[in-house]
């Protein structure tokens, strides 16, 4: 019989932000550009590491653009 383990989670860091022209659609906080880390982890152990960049709002933190 196989088990699944569903505790599959992410966590998102931002590891370092740089001001950027723009405001938050959502709260009219200011932007910056900053680089992501994402883990996606399996029952707590990290499995796979994905680097991005984003727009980000200081004030929310809501992801405002993505780039691939
Ligand atoms: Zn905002």
């Amino acid at each position: 019989m196989v088990c699944f383990c569903f505790l599959v989670d992410q966590s998102k860091k931002v590891r370092r932000t740089k001001p950027a022209a723009g405001i938050c659609s959502r709260c009219g906080g200011g932007a910056s550009v900053a680089d992501m880390k994402t883990a996606t982890r399996f029952c707590y152990v990290p499995f796979y590491w994905k680097r991005w960049r984003a727009i980000i709002c200081t004030f929310c933190g809501a992801v405002l653009r993505s780039y691939p």
